[in-house]
């Protein structure tokens, strides 16, 4: 028997919400969306009173997708937004596979012409053959999400050890999809501008220092004690080749080298940048191209890529923990701080018990790794597959025709 996509995956949902009960912390202050089959809101400024009425609307309701707001109001389901009366927000930072370039993006996504109908592997924008604008299908790996991990890991890093938030202020969940979620919940957070969550993000990901950790005006050069360290480290270890690659001609470059113990013994003693050219004007240019090029050096260090957008704005809504993605069958799980390095999206996030084979007809799938096993390719075939895998394609559209 042929099942439709939509009604498969929604009574595959129905019994996940049956057999489970979804809490949510200070659930009567927060404002709700939810997502139908493709689309991830549908209904927004959604109100319940406790977890008993939300799950009760699961239960009846079956969203494919629910997200509450990072925000507290008095009144959740007011409209317009400052209605809502804001009362504090909790610091969300999100992390998605999209945003970090991994190799194996080029052998698991796939591009797509609609007007010639012709595709392949990677994410090609421009179609070779006619040059329209192709659409791109993008898959995740074992890769991507353990580079993904990688990034929530380290933030998590900064957030105990430098910024001193406690591991109970600090919560982490699977996104259901591409990623993760990092949740602050914390008095010290919670009455946060915009402006000072911006100089928060500054902070963690190392960028906009140029204003406000380094105080320069040449030839006065300040910074706080570990940027000044790292400053002198990087003009202590300059070469000839490395300052020619940041634009400054062999003549200078060579002066420079030469003038970095002095440089670095009077940056240390008097805060001051010295002459190294004679030449105010020319001394200028020489020392922003290095502070250029050391910035940019801290920036590639940090190594976050954090969707900043997400984190300033307060009154973004996301995804619920342990609730369904909808677009992956998979629960945005959260996880306990200490066992997120075993945490595997297929195996620890999957929503049903059994996991026997179904059958789906797929019209074209690249090659992926999923929980260390590959699968496919596929095109235009009927293929039988452990029902967690089979799920989350048929989830994501790109396969349909389930036969039991
Ligand atoms: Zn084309
Ligand atoms: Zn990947």
């Amino acid at each position: 028997m042929i099942f439709d996509t939509e009604q498969y995956l929604k009574s595959k949902y129905k019994g996940f919400y049956q057999n489970h009960f979804i809490t949510v912390d200070n659930i009567e202050k927060r404002e709700f969306g939810i997502g139908i089959f493709g689309k991830k809101i549908a209904n927004r400024h959604l109100e319940f009173k406790n977890d008993y009425v939300f799950n009760d609307f699961l239960r009846r309701e079956i969203p494919f997708y629910v997200s509450c707001s990072v925000a507290y109001y008095n009144k959740p389901a007011a409209r317009p937004m400052q209605a809502k009366e804001l009362t504090g927000s909790d610091f969300i930072f999100e992390f998605d596979a999209d945003d970090l370039p991994t190799k194996c993006k080029d052998k698991h996504d796939l591009w797509f012409c609609a007007n010639c109908n012709c595709y392949g592997t990677g994410r090609l924008e421009t179609c070779p053959n006619c040059k329209g604008n192709t659409k791109i299908e993008d898959y995740i790996c074992d890769e991507c999400l353990e580079e993904t991990k990688k990034q929530t890991k380290n933030l998590i890093d900064i957030l105990i050890n430098e910024l001193g938030f406690k591991k109970e202020e600090i919560s982490v969940s699977f996104s259901g999809h591409k990623g993760y979620h990092v949740k602050i919940k914390s008095e010290k957070v919670s009455k946060l501008t915009q402006e000072e969550r911006n100089e928060l993000i500054d902070y963690i990901t190392k960028t906009g220092l140029s204003n406000k950790r380094i105080e320069y005006k040449y030839p006065y050069f300040n910074a706080e004690g570990e940027i000044r360290k790292s400053f002198t480290e990087f003009i202590s270890k300059q070469k000839t080749k490395d300052l020619v690659e940041m634009g400054i001609i062999p003549g200078f470059a060579l002066k420079f080298v030469k003038s970095k113990k002095d440089a670095v013994n009077t940056l240390e003693k008097r805060k001051v940048l010295i002459s190294i050219l004679g030449n105010d004007d020319k001394n200028k240019e020489l020392w922003d191209k290095v502070i250029d090029s050391f910035l940019g050096d801290l920036k590639q260090g940090s190594k976050l890529s954090i969707d900043t957008s997400t984190s300033i704005d307060i009154f973004k809504i996301v995804r619920v923990p342990n609730t369904i993605h909808g677009g992956a069958a998979l629960i945005s799980k959260q996880i306990p701080l200490d066992t997120l390095d075993r945490f595997s999206p297929f195996v620890d996030a999957y929503p049903f018990n059994k996991n026997g084979n179904i059958k789906i007809y797929i019209e074209k799938l690249p090659q992926i790794l999923i929980a260390g096993k590959p699968y496919g390719p596929y095109y235009k075939q009927l293929v039988e597959l452990p029902e967690n895998i089979a799920l989350y394609l048929l989830a994501k559209g790109a396969a349909d025709g389930v036969i039991l």
